[in-house]
């Protein structure tokens, strides 16, 4: 077997390094710096690790270009949102710099006993298993509320992202040694890192396989995780919607990061009486979207890698077969690179893959459902509860309905976006555990309850 990680620009299809994988010497003496890095990390104190995180976030807007250079490179995201991404993952290490010490405060509480506290010490070394989609923010939305809790960081990053994988390694250790150390491995070696003492817990972003696979380690291990796994967002357009607002947002909810993304709207879910007003105006604005060198000024570049392509490509053609009408895109381009044009597929099935499935690319499916009743039941059915979004003019009778919308967040009027002031995360086949705000600061620590006699 191959042990590199292979670097390929889906734009050309040129391949750009081939990073030898580590061998188990090396990976052994990564987990070895982290545990060691962990104890001082944690003595240092809150003040130091915020100065530390905000150091890195400097560090990280110096370096916006480089990456965002490296990230369009590697995984054919635009240049534009490669920059934003950056400026992002800068925020979030400014964001618990400023906040982790207040959401980390010792909770007292009242007993019979002279003292009774609950403190929040750290777990140890987590174990980061990250994906390509967003490379450099999925790692820094996790790392930081890891790190500013007292934990070290290992990462293993998607094989397709390597050299981001690097890159943010280097960037981070020129701030301060071994807090996030980077091991070049396979998917299929990272069992053995979850069993290895020096890992506390581990946290997964990607596909339901890998969390099937990850999630078993850790019941092996008996170690804690958090999992944010797929989803196929239901994008709810009632019929007291705004149709053009719902359709401008539509477009970016499906086709931003050329629609690969966990939390992009999926499954648009009309009431009939505007589904005909929706579909023409959202199909007309997903057509209309320029596709193209995401180095230069388009809307979408080419997905992450061919085989990826070649998936959706194939889904669309089985929503086809299945009663799907497309109307927009829906064709692989000519000529190299792992594009897809920005696709529609209108009258989807309840039962059609295009629904049942996760689409993870620039392809949407509408589906038609005659009242609000139906429109929340569809919503609901489905394996994934990620995110949702749901449109309508009288919004405390959607704020009533978001209740039964089985999705970790409900976006009213708006698409779904994370945030890091805002807890992020899934129900059901999209997950466990949450990431950003108060919450997510507090999946890696101990909640350690002190009592004085
Ligand atoms: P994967 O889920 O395979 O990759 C995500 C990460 O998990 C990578 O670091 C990968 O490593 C690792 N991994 C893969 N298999 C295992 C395993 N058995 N044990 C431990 N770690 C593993 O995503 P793909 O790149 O294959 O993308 C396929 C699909 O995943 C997409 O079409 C989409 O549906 C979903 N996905 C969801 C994301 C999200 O944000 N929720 C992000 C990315 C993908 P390696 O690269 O070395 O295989």
């Amino acid at each position: 077997t191959d042990r590199h990680a292979t670097s390929v620009d889906p734009a050309t299809g040129a391949l750009l390094e081939r990073y030898p994988l580590h061998d188990d010497a090396a990976v052994d003496a990564a987990l070895g710096r982290a545990r060691a890095a962990q104890l001082r990390w944690w003595d240092a104190g809150f003040e130091h690790r915020a100065e530390v995180l905000r150091a890195i976030a400097r560090e990280l807007r110096a370096e916006q270009e480089p990456l965002a250079q490296l990230i369009c490179a590697e995984m054919g995201k635009t240049l534009r949102e490669a920059r934003a991404e950056v400026e992002k993952s800068a925020w979030v290490c400014e964001y618990y710099a400023d906040n982790g010490a207040d959401q980390l405060a010792r909770e007292p509480i009242a007993t019979e006993w002279s003292e009774t506290y609950v403190q929040f010490p750290p777990l140890g070394v987590v174990l980061a298993v990250m994906p390509w989609n967003y490379p450099v923010w999925q790692v820094m939305r996790a790392a930081a509320p890891a790190l500013m809790a007292g934990n070290t960081f290992v990462l293993k990053h998607a094989s397709n992202v390597t050299g981001c994988a690097l890159a943010l390694g280097e960037l981070i250790a020129r701030v301060e040694a071994s807090l996030m150390e980077v091991v070049v491995i396979g998917g299929r070696d990272v069992a053995r890192v979850i069993a290895d003492d020096r890992i506390a817990a581990v946290t997964l972003t990607g596909s339901e396989g890998a969390g099937v696979a990850v999630a078993t380690a850790c019941a092996q291990a008996l170690k804690p995780s958090v999992l944010e796994l797929g989803g196929s967002d239901p994008f709810v357009v009632l019929h007291d919607a705004d149709i053009d607002a719902a359709a401008d947002m539509g477009v970016r909810a499906r086709f931003s990061n050329t629609g690969q993304s966990c939390v992009a709207a999926k499954r648009f879910i009309v009431v009939e009486q505007v589904a005909d007003a929706f579909e023409e105006a959202f199909a007309a604005r997903a057509a209309a979207l320029v596709m193209g060198d995401p180095r230069e000024e388009v809307d979408l570049g080419p997905m992450a890698r061919v085989d990826l392509r070649d998936e959706l490509a194939d889904q669309v053609a089985r929503g086809v077969a299945a009663g799907g009408r497309v109307l927009a895109g829906g064709e692989v381009p000519d000529g190299p690179g792992a594009y897809y044009a920005p696709t529609v597929v209108g009258g989807v099935a309840p039962d059609s893959p295009l629904a049942r499935e996760e689409t993870f690319g620039p392809a949407a499916a509408v589906l038609r459902v005659p009242d609000e009743e139906a429109a929340i039941a569809l919503a609901n059915a489905s394996p994934y509860g990620l995110s949702s979004s749901v449109w309508s003019r009288d919004v405390e009778r959607v704020k009533t309905l978001a209740r039964r919308v089985e999705a970790g967040a409900v976006f009213v009027n708006t698409m779904t976006a994370s945030d890091p002031r805002v807890p992020f995360g899934g129900v059901k086949r999209s997950g466990w555990g949450r990431e950003l705000g108060a919450f997510g600061i507090r999946e890696f620590v101990n909640v350690q309850a002190i009592t004085v006699a």
